[in-house]
């Protein structure tokens, strides 16, 4: 069975309702990233980030999977699949996809501040302040926050070099150690990119650009490649 690697980012989740951030003015959701999404921001305005997480939690827990998550969860069928997610939604999950590696963490969980092991799988959307593990620290979404190590990225470093095919979906690729995965694949596999604007990707692998919404192009290639297998 081939090994098909997905590379996904946040535009792959935009035409389910949950904005990117880099496509119109910069903000995610009109903030700047250091006053939510890093650690100075939880230590200077913990309110905040907790406000701005348990917003972006409502959108994910009230969003559907679009044709391109459920289309990628169908090349399971016939090949050794495994996404690679940035996202911190879960409609790969939703979508049934099996194999799902969230670099970034995932919106569903809280986590204690004290021990990263302990998470908890919420029901609602919020995250009160002065809610606490049963360490008795403060609970915060788990998620990595710009500045802050990717546990993940040393597996996901370990599988590239496994895969037959590459696919990018929806990623300005702006944002690393995840941007960096690409270049582990191996130079002779193929690497297609779909995005209505196509990130500037330097490899010396053959590149097949699809510059158009994940929600059209990812069915039609899934299709496709179910079909060539
Ligand atoms: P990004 O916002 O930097 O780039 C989004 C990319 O998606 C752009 O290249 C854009 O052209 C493309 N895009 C927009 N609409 C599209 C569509 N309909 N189909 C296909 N592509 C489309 O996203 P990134 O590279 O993933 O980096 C963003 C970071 O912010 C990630 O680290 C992620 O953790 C976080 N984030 C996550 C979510 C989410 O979980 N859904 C949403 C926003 C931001």
């Amino acid at each position: 069975m081939k090994k098909i690697i997905i590379l996904t980012g946040a535009g792959i989740s935009a035409e389910s309702g949950l904005n990117t951030f880099r496509d119109a003015d910069g903000l995610w959701e009109g903030y700047n990233i250091e006053d939510v999404a890093t650690p100075e921001a939880w230590k200077r305005n913990p309110e905040l980030v907790q406000q701005f997480y348990n917003d972006r939690r409502k959108s994910v827990m009230a969003a559907q999977p679009n044709p391109a998550h459920l289309a990628l969860a169908k090349l399971e069928q016939k090949f050794d699949t495994l996404i690679i997610t940035q996202n911190i939604d879960d409609l790969h999950e939703r979508a049934g996809s099996k194999a799902v590696m969230h670099l970034h963490g995932e919106i569903i969980y809280s986590r204690s501040s004290r021990n990263p092991a302990l998470l908890y799988r919420m029901n609602s959307h919020e995250i009160k302040i002065g809610e606490t593990c049963e360490l008795g620290s403060q609970l915060r979404p788990h998620v990595v926050w710009f500045g802050e190590a990717v546990p993940m990225i040393t597996k996901a470093m370990y599988e590239m070099p496994k895969a037959d095919i590459v696919i990018l979906v929806g990623s300005s690729l702006a944002v690393y150690p995840a941007a960096g995965l690409l270049e582990l694949a191996r130079p002779d596999v193929p690497v297609y990119v779909v995005d209505p604007k196509i990130p500037s990707v330097n490899l010396p692998n053959p590149i097949i650009k699809i510059q158009e919404k994940a929600s059209v192009a990812v069915p039609l290639l899934v299709d496709k490649l179910l079909e060539n297998e």
